[in-house]
């Protein structure tokens, strides 16, 4: 074939043209050096916007900060939901035991023993006026004495009671965690609780033991409670904590009953069952006291009221996501629709989740028990 002057013009004119297009349309990768001559002036231009030669100026810095691609014009921009701020708030609720472990001392008191009956007190030296339950609520004897009744008196000796008790305490308590260590909170706790016997500290061979009236009730609370995590170990969380409130039990003579302050110290050992639940065991100890006055003479009586618990609940955050409210939506983790993050229809609220991917099923069928028969292969 013969080709003329003409020919080969229009040929190479073609393919100028196509060197410079490709040129063009590809922008982000750099230009070969085969078409470096003809698309010099265009190679400057790293922004991936074509332009034409005379815009793309030498010191043109601001543009060629900016990312390659404008993936504003092609994604929304999510918008904070305004309840967001909830998920630094924690709800628990526990239950658990406690042992409580009455002690006083009789200072200014004898104690009298008649034969076969409970022990009593009596303020001073005279027997007259005795008390038959001098620990939640007063009980006055005003019989005439047993003058075979054995006697001791605090001048002789050291004089008191120990006793104890349970409790079964149902907690609620709202805190606040914040640069992922600390936590405040407030909390109300109702416990059911019971007295029992109480035995002399001395002479308990001569002093029989004593059963205070009314010695079933309940104690409620309210506390304020700070705490610290100081160790992690994959799921578990320990965080020493306390909380300190007051308490007022119902089968106290509140007239005759002054209660302190308590302050209980423990540590919270919490196990993640999923971004939004942990299951937590608290053991604790407690440090409490009242007073009881006893209006008919002797001093007021200061009881130790200590106690052990250990409390075993949940606790749980609200998620800062609203629920998707795509019906058919099966996407496991959290995830945008439009310009709204939403959280999974599919998530228990139990179930631990990849943040990445989601993990509902993390086990195959085929390696569940329900497939005896090794049928399934999923
Ligand atoms: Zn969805």
């Amino acid at each position: 074939m013969r080709l003329s002057g003409w020919h080969i013009g229009a040929w190479c004119g073609c393919l100028l043209i196509g060197v410079v297009h490709s040129v063009y349309a590809q922008q982000t990768t750099t230009p070969p050096d085969t078409v470096a001559k003809p698309a010099a002036a265009v190679a400057q231009d790293t922004t991936g916007l074509p332009k034409t030669p005379t815009q793309a100026a030498p010191g043109e810095t601001k543009e060629q900060d900016k990312a390659d691609f404008p993936l504003d014009n092609f994604y929304a921009e999510r918008k904070k939901w305004p309840l967001s701020f909830l998920r630094h708030f924690r709800f628990s609720l526990s239950t658990g035991y406690g042992s409580t472990f009455f002690s006083h001392e009789l200072p200014g008191y004898g104690i009298y023993q008649a034969p076969g009956g409970s022990p009593q007190i009596f303020p001073g030296t005279s027997t007259t006026t005795r008390y038959s339950n001098w620990v939640n609520e007063r009980v006055l004897d005003v019989t005439a004495a047993d003058p075979s009744a054995f006697l001791v008196s605090s001048d002789t000796a050291s004089l008191g009671f120990k006793g104890g008790g349970w409790s079964i305490p149902l907690k609620a308590t709202i805190h606040f965690e914040f640069m992922q260590r600390y936590r405040i909170g407030i909390g109300y706790s109702y416990e059911l609780f019971n007295m029992g016997e109480f035995s002399a500290t001395s002479f308990g061979d001569r002093i029989g033991t004593m059963q205070p009236t009314n010695a079933s009730g309940s104690i409620s609370r309210f506390f304020g409670m700070a705490g610290v995590s100081f160790y992690r170990s994959g799921p578990y969380l320990f965080t020493g904590d306390i909380q300190v409130g007051s308490f007022s039990p119902s089968n106290f003579d509140a007239a005759l009953a002054t209660t302190g302050v308590y302050f209980n110290g423990g540590v919270t050992i919490e196990r993640d069952l999923s971004e939004y639940l942990r299951a937590f065991v608290r053991p604790s100890f407690e440090f409490k006291s009242y007073t009881l006055n006893l209006p008919e003479g002797g001093s007021p009586i200061d009881h130790g009221m200590n106690a052990v618990y250990l409390n075993f609940g949940l606790t749980y955050r609200i998620p800062e996501l609203p629920k998707c409210f795509h019906k058919d939506c099966r996407i496991q983790r959290n995830h945008a629709h439009g310009d709204r993050e939403y959280r999974s229809r599919v998530h228990p609220i139990y179930k631990k989740q990849n943040p990445n991917y989601g993990e509902n099923h993390p086990n195959l069928i085929k390696y569940k028990g329900k497939n005896k028969k090794m049928l399934n292969p999923y």
